[in-house]
């Protein structure tokens, strides 16, 4: 696959006028930080901006500059000129915003996940970037789009979010160096991490206190991993987005190398979310093999089964990537 460039992608937004910009269904900071900071980015240059998500805007984000300009996508498509998809490994996960495009001239594809296989007209996947709200600074500056305070938070967001809080070893100097210009244009570090880390509802506690309750260890402590079923996330009323994050409890103990973390969903499936703390270790491979994808150190999938049937079957798989590993 060859990527097209900044400069290609810098073309396409100055000359047309009506966008559509998509994310992933359950979107992360990183997803809607994104779509966020390109739309605003966009309405400044006089466009014509939709910003779409399935899920619409989260609970959790709704702190961010602009917040409401996120919604679900309409019942009836749209034409435009430009649709482009942003975070998005594969095309069907956009969901129903990919429906709500009756016609577009042109699909762009901004990615940094290594599984996306490079849909759409104009693409441009990088690998090696924590996150795409970093591409998109780097689109941002190189074709002398507007940054202001508002496209600069929700960078940020995006940015810090996706690496773990600067943490994540794909965390680059880069990284660090697009941090503080943002930091320069405005972002109030102190206040956006209160509100990303410090402002959790207590019913995401109650559920990491029932998950901690289910944690199993195998491979001799190099796997971890918990589950939630319907029932348990019925009585907490618990809502997707308080998963976010919860599986970082599993990586952080000590001897643990895969962690993996399985929710049970209405439609028969699971819902399954895998960590790594080690290069040897890829579990985009280990989900791709049940359907799914993602990053070496970060995967996920949706597997067909009950709860302990896709346990057993993800949880043999990571003691065997884990044994193959040494
Ligand atoms: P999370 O565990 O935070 O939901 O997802 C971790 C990573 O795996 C994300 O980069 C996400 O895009 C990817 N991912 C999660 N679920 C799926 C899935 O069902 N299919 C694919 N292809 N990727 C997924
Ligand atoms: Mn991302």
């Amino acid at each position: 696959m060859s990527n097209n460039t900044l400069e290609q992608i810098g073309r396409a937004l100055h000359e047309h006028q009506r966008f559509a910009i998509l994310s992933h269904v359950r979107p992360d900071g990183d997803a809607l930080g994104s779509q966020l900071a390109l739309a605003l980015s966009l309405n400044q240059l006089g466009k014509d901006v939709r910003v779409w998500n399935e899920d619409g805007m989260l609970e959790k984000y709704n702190f961010v500059p602009r917040a409401s300009l996120v919604t679900k996508p309409p019942a009836t498509p749209e034409d435009f000129d430009v649709a482009i998809a942003l975070d998005t490994a594969i095309q069907n996960r956009l969901g129903t915003t990919f429906q709500a495009i009756r016609s577009a001239k042109v699909w762009i594809n901004i990615d940094h996940h290594q599984s996306n296989p490079g849909y759409g007209d104009i693409v441009l996947i990088d690998p090696d970037s924590p996150a795409t709200g970093q591409i998109l600074f780097e689109l941002i500056k190189s074709q002398h789009l507007p940054l202001n305070a508002e496209v600069a938070e929700n960078l940020y967001v995006a940015i810090a979010t996706d690496t773990g809080s600067f943490q994540y070893p794909n965390t680059t100097a880069r990284t660090f160096e697009i941090a503080a210009e943002l930091v320069r244009v405005g972002v109030d570090v102190g206040r956006v991490s209160q509100e990303v880390y410090e402002n959790y509802p207590r019913r995401r506690v109650e559920l990491l206190r029932e998950l901690l309750g289910t944690m199993r260890f195998d491979a001799n402590g190099r796997v971890a991993s918990f589950g939630l079923n319907l029932k348990m996330a019925k009585q907490l009323g618990v809502i997707p987005e308080d998963n976010e994050g919860l599986i970082d409890h599993l990586r952080a103990i000590r001897g643990v190398i895969v962690a993996a973390f399985f929710e049970e969903l209405i439609e028969g499936k699971v819902r399954v979310s895998m960590r790594s703390k080690s290069d040897d270790v890829d579990v985009s491979a280990i989900c791709e093999k049940f359907g799914g994808g993602g990053h070496k150190l970060a995967a996920g999938a949706r597997v067909p089964g009950t709860l302990a049937e896709v346990e057993n079957k993800i949880l043999e798989a990571m003691c065997d990537a884990v044994s193959s590993d040494s």
